[in-house]
């Protein structure tokens, strides 16, 4: 048994503009007989901050930030100096979703697109469909990092409904056999600004009875959008009470603020820089001009000289003998 549960936001004016009861950690229960685990975040302010950074429009912004939800609520679950990403490849405009974050709470999401305008063809189906068409048809990895083996572990699904709450939860089902509720929101206002972004995460464990199911699924399709209730001043606690109020509940711990976070370094970047190939980095090598690097992520700038270049390509030419 799988549930679903698509969500749905608008971009419209900001009726509210005091939200109080910002939670800046993902909050994890239990229910007491250890059948239902269950994760909420309120996560504007760092999908704000990734909005602010990359300039990103509507669409990528809400697509950026469901994904950086959903990789944070399913980050919580892991242990300590874990990470996990979530890499969305799709057929539409967009084309590509990354984000990763940490069982600490450390997030960072980017599109192949941050500056997609929604093509008139698409705008036509309807604001509503806008991630799901601009996304289109296509594959999501969920990558485990596990620092200590350097193995990571991945798994890839098809995209159900590029909706990406349901996406996860499909790739719940298909890898980890889990029925599961992910539902993701990101509220703009009329320019385009993040002002509510959150979600949840039910997962029934080994154990559950049908009873406990059918309640939580007929309860989540009565439920109000998550970014509305954000909107409202609802808590990351408030979120998890809507759905599983009358479950005896057990507060993991889980005492991690939620973060931007980019670990980019000089290092990375020349490695990047790498991947332009010999022939590129000796045209780049001739010309003598520094060549200026942003992170994608953070908008962090690099510099690199031509002796930069010269030790890039060195590097380069060593691993091509390899
Ligand atoms: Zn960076």
């Amino acid at each position: 048994m799988q549930y679903r549960v698509i969500e749905i936001e608008q971009v419209h004016d900001l009726q509210c503009s005091n939200i109080m009861n910002r939670t800046t950690r993902v909050h994890k229960y239990l229910t007491k007989d250890l059948t239902v685990r269950a994760a909420a975040v309120v996560a504007t302010d760092v999908v704000e901050e990734m909005r602010s950074i990359q300039s990103s429009f509507p669409v990528p912004t809400v697509a950026v930030g469901r994904t950086m939800v959903a990789s944070l609520l399913m980050a919580s679950h892991l242990k300590n100096g874990q990470e996990l990403s979530i890499y969305i490849q799709g057929s539409g405009p967009l084309s590509s979703v990354f984000a990763q974050a940490s069982f600490e709470g450390k997030v960072r999401g980017v599109s192949s697109h941050p500056h997609l305008q929604v093509p008139p063809e698409l705008a036509v189906a309807g604001e509503k469909l806008l991630v799901a068409k601009s996304i289109g048809i296509g594959l999501m990895t969920v990558t485990h990092h596990l620092p200590m083996t350097g193995t990571p572990h991945r798994g890839t699904v098809e995209l159900a409904t590029s909706e990406i709450g349901d996406d996860v939860a499909y790739y719940l089902h298909q890898s980890h056999q889990i029925p599961s509720v992910v539902s993701l929101g990101v509220h703009l206002d009329s320019l385009g600004k993040c002002t509510a972004a959150g979600g949840i995460l039910i997962e029934l464990m080994p154990g559950h009875n049908d009873e406990t199911a059918a309640k939580i699924e007929a309860r989540v399709k009565a439920a109000r959008a998550v970014s509305n209730r954000i909107l409202e001043g609802a808590s990351a606690d408030d979120l998890i009470r809507d759905l599983l109020q009358d479950f005896e509940l057990i507060q993991m711990d889980h005492d991690h603020t939620v973060e931007y976070q980019c670990r980019c370094s000089r290092e990375r970047v020349m490695r990047s820089v790498g991947l332009l190939g010999l022939k590129e980095l000796d045209e780049i090598i001739e010309k003598g001009e520094a060549t200026e690097v942003s992170c994608e992520f953070c908008g962090r700038q690099y510099s690199l000289n031509t002796e930069d270049i010269r030790e890039v390509r060195q590097e380069v030419y060593r691993e091509s003998l390899n």
